[in-house]
C-alpha cells in the first residue's frame, strides 16, 4: 500500500492561482513547483537508467533481482519446460492446446530454481521500487484534478506539475 503523497485539495488551489502562459502552439497551460527529487522521493537520490550507482543494492537479492525459489524443483521444471517448448513448435493452436501452454507455463514458474525478489520486485534495488511505487502513486493522485508532474529545463531535480489551464473568475466561479 502506498500512502497518499499529496495535499490534492492545496495543490489544486496553488494551480488555480498560478499565471496562465501560452506554449508556441498556443495551448495555455498552468505550472508550478512541487520541489525538489532529492527532498520527495523516497531515496532521495537523482539517478538515471544508466547512472544509478548511488543505489544501495537490494540486501535480499545482492541486487540480483532474483531469489531461490524455496519450492523450486528441478527436474519438474526442466519437463514442464519440455513439454511447454514442444507445444509451443506444434502449429496446432487449438483451445486445449492453448489452455495445456496456460497450465505447463504456470508450473513452470511454480517450480523454477529462481523468482523475482519481491523485495525490490527485480529491480535489484530496494531505493529504486519505492522511488518507482512513488512516481506512480504520484501519477495517480495528480491524474484526479487532470495534471501531471515532469521536470524543469533547468535543474535536473526539479519536479513540476502542470495542468491545462483553468480560468478562475475572481469570485471563484471558472
Ligand atoms: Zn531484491
Amino acid at each position: 500500500m502506498t500512502t497518499q503523497i499529496l495535499d490534492i485539495n492545496k495543490i489544486k488551489q496553488l494551480l488555480d492561482d498560478a499565471d496562465i502562459y501560452e506554449d508556441e502552439n498556443e495551448n495555455k497551460f498552468q505550472t508550478i513547483y512541487l520541489g525538489s527529487i532529492l527532498d520527495l522521493t523516497p531515496s532521495g537520490k537523482f539517478y538515471t537508467i544508466f547512472a544509478r550507482s548511488n543505489l544501495n543494492p537490494c540486501t535480499k537479492c545482492n541486487g540480483e533481482g532474483v531469489i531461490r525459489n524455496k519450492h523450486g524443483k528441478r527436474k519438474k521444471y526442466e519437463n514442464t519446460r519440455k513439454k511447454r517448448t514442444r507445444l509451443l513448435r506444434t502449429h496446432k493452436k487449438t483451445q486445449h492446446n492453448k489452455n495445456k501452454e496456460k497450465k505447463l507455463w504456470k508450473q513452470e514458474n511454480q517450480w523454477k530454481q529462481m523468482k523475482t525478489c519481491p523485495e525490490c520486485d527485480g529491480i535489484g534495488s530496494l531505493e529504486a521500487r519505492l522511488d518507482r511505487d512513488w512516481w506512480k502513486q504520484l501519477e495517480i493522485e495528480l491524474n484526479e484534478i487532470n495534471a501531471w508532474a515532469h521536470g524543469s529545463d533547468g535543474d535536473g531535480c526539479d519536479i513540476l506539475i502542470s495542468r491545462e489551464a483553468i480560468e478562475v473568475d475572481d469570485d471563484g466561479t471558472k
